[in-house]
């Protein structure tokens, strides 16, 4: 079977991360996590000072930076010129900073060229915001993941500490809650499901479901195209 793009957009803690990660292993895929790519630049716009009103700034820094996803005994790896950000980004400060850096149109420009680039040749499973809409218009498959904000939070909460407490939980939902309406409303590619995407609800579903549901979507979709060629 040609190796195809699998588009998998959808909010913050719908699941995005794991299923993908666990469907592009299923497939022999790669696996790109574009949100990575937008909290790298957040966190290094931070570092060297420079203003989220300062678009042309912050273009070069997209320009100058070298985001590669990097296999380690230690997993996945996000590197910026080599340098090892995986953890930097993963915090709720470095979310916030995505999110206000990816409606700067300029870097959504550099970014999804880039993006683009790593999925010219097909075999990856890329995980975002726009995938489907902007990014891969004609992916094979297009995914759109989604679940009741409270299930959302209780997940991101569960991934920040092992027993979260009632106010752990609340004070993610305000965070995911913000940081969804910003994307969804934002006038540059703003988050909403491509017409053409299969929009799964995981609010009550297992990873295991999740990912042997779109395991099958795939499966089908490739199979289509094969008999068509
Ligand atoms: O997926 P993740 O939570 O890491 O994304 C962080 C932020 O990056 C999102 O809230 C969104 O603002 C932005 N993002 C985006 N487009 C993408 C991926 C992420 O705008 N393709």
């Amino acid at each position: 079977m040609t190796p195809v793009v699998v588009a998998v957009d959808g909010p913050a803690g719908a699941g995005k991360s794991t299923v993908s990660r666990r469907l592009a292993e299923a497939l022999g895929y790669r696996y790109i996590d574009t949100g990575a790519m937008y909290r790298v630049i957040g966190v290094l716009a931070v570092e060297r000072g420079i203003a989220f009103s300062d678009s042309m700034q912050l273009a070069s820094l997209c320009d100058a930076t070298r985001i590669d996803f990097v296999e380690r005994p230690n997993g996945l790896r996000t590197c910026a010129d080599g340098r090892d950000l995986s953890e930097a980004i993963r915090t709720v400060d470095a979310a916030q900073l995505a999110s206000k850096v990816s409606a700067v149109p300029e870097v959504r420009e550099r970014l999804v060229a880039q993006q683009r680039a790593m999925a010219a040749a097909g075999g990856v499973v890329m995980e975002g915001r726009d995938i489907g809409t902007v990014v891969c218009p004609d992916a094979a498959v297009k995914i759109f993941l989604d679940a009741a904000v409270a299930e959302r939070a209780r997940r991101r909460a569960g991934d920040v500490r092992r027993q979260p407490t009632a106010e752990d939980v609340a004070r993610i939902e305000q965070e995911i809650a913000e940081r969804d309406a910003r994307d969804r409303t934002r006038a540059h590619s703003p988050l909403r499901p491509a017409t053409d995407a299969v929009i799964v609800d995981t609010t009550d579903k297992t990873i295991d479901e999740v990912v042997d549901l779109l395991r099958a979507l795939v499966a089908r979709r490739t199979a289509a195209l094969a008999s068509h060629t």
